[in-house]
């Protein structure tokens, strides 16, 4: 089973919790990982089974960075606030560089996710 992998952060929360609504039934067929708040409202919201890491600014960038590392991840939705500032800059810049380098698919908006997941149904159908 191929694994998906969740971000967003706090002004994309909703935004994101809309994204999964509308893609649920792909969802389903795949792993999902998230960092920790992210998977949680996932999983509340519309029962979907996700493995949760901690949460971002404890460290749950550089867990799901460590799996993208080892191949263990095949995408990244990550929908990333760019007008305020993380106290964990680093880590998040450390998760884009790890897609980077391993060649793994990365969205980090609403409208590049959601072709994204256009993508990957089409392989999956
Ligand atoms: P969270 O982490 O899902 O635990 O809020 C995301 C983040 O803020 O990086």
């Amino acid at each position: 089973m191929k694994t998906i992998a969740l971000i967003a952060h706090d002004k994309k929360k909703k935004e994101m919790l809309e994204f999964v609504n509308n893609h649920k039934e792909l969802l389903e067929k795949f792993h999902l990982i998230a960092t920790h708040t992210t998977g949680s409202l996932i999983n509340e919201h519309y029962h979907l089974q996700v493995e949760t890491m901690l949460s971002g600014p404890m460290g749950g960038d550089q867990q799901i960075g460590a799996r993208v590392a080892v191949g263990k991840v095949d995408y990244v939705i990550f929908l990333r606030d760019p007008l305020s500032s993380q106290p964990h800059e680093p880590d998040i810049n450390a998760l884009l560089r790890l897609c980077d380098v391993h060649n793994v698919p990365l969205a980090t908006n609403r409208r590049s996710a959601h072709i994204l997941l256009k993508y990957v149904a089409s392989k999956e159908a």
